[in-house]
């Protein structure tokens, strides 16, 4: 092969790669929806763009953490419960609720894919381009009276979820008189299996920051906090204290 021929090859071949990425990425999306489609629980779509997020989350990690690990956590969840259609048919943190009476073959499947699905279902919602205001309202208020303010939040928080050890989430749990605490979990578990509600949190899986960030957990976690939606995480204080919220 001539040099000139090695280029044009070499760039015929990155064509042909990136035609590939491309509708392979189509394919994900696709597998994603008619997955979900099959039910009972569905996959949320992503409330914004798959780059709304950078640079501080890349587009590659949103397009995988969504339309592959969360869209597995559904299918595996609605695969599961194919057999056992009246725990199909309850709400999910009702569902979370009740493991206990979850028959033993399928509980561990339940707990790993549904705490999946609805702690990922929460992350998309509290998150947003960079730039939004911060915390307002009866929202700063209790934060600055449960954590002393925005800073000790985040400190703690970060902290929090420096020191999970290998998977699991942190989170900010909100009581039905609107107090707020810190949790963190293991795996896929949620403060909703202990009945509680969650205000917000954050997915310290490495597949949740490895391609940007490898082993800098911490930098991820400071990162995180320019792309949090207060909006969104107020109208989730708001309706925890009506008692309206979900998941
Ligand atoms: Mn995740």
């Amino acid at each position: 092969m001539t040099n000139f021929d090695r280029r044009s090859f070499l760039k015929a071949a990155r064509a042909v790669t990136v035609v590939a990425a491309a509708s392979s990425s189509a394919a994900v999306r696709a597998f994603a929806d008619s997955s979900s489609a099959e039910g009972p629980y569905k996959l949320p779509p992503l409330p914004y763009a798959y780059g709304a997020l950078e640079p501080h989350i890349d587009t590659q990690t949103m397009e995988l953490h969504h339309d592959k690990h969360h869209a597995a956590y559904v299918k595996n969840l609605n695969a599961a419960l194919k057999e056992h259609s009246q725990l199909a048919s309850l709400a999910l943190q009702e569902l979370l609720l009740k493991l206990n009476d979850v028959p033993e073959e399928i509980r561990v499947t339940v707990r790993n894919n549904g705490g999946g699905h609805a702690n990922h279902s929460m992350l998309w919602e509290i998150m947003g381009p960079p730039g939004g205001d911060g915390p307002t309202g009866e929202l700063k208020a209790a934060i600055d009276r449960d954590f002393g303010g925005l800073d000790k939040l985040q400190q703690q928080f970060n902290a929090a979820g420096g020191k999970v050890f290998g998977s699991g989430w942190v989170f900010v749990t909100v009581d039905k008189d609107g107090k707020l605490a810190l949790v963190a979990k293991p795996n896929q578990d949620t403060p909703l299996m202990d009945g509680g509600r969650v205000l917000m949190g954050n997915d310290v899986w490495e597949h949740a920051y490895y391609l940007k960030y490898q082993n800098k957990r911490p930098e991820y976690l400071k990162a995180w906090w320019n792309v949090v939606s207060w909006k969104a995480i107020g109208d989730r204080y708001a309706a925890a204290k009506a008692g309206k919220l979900a998941i």
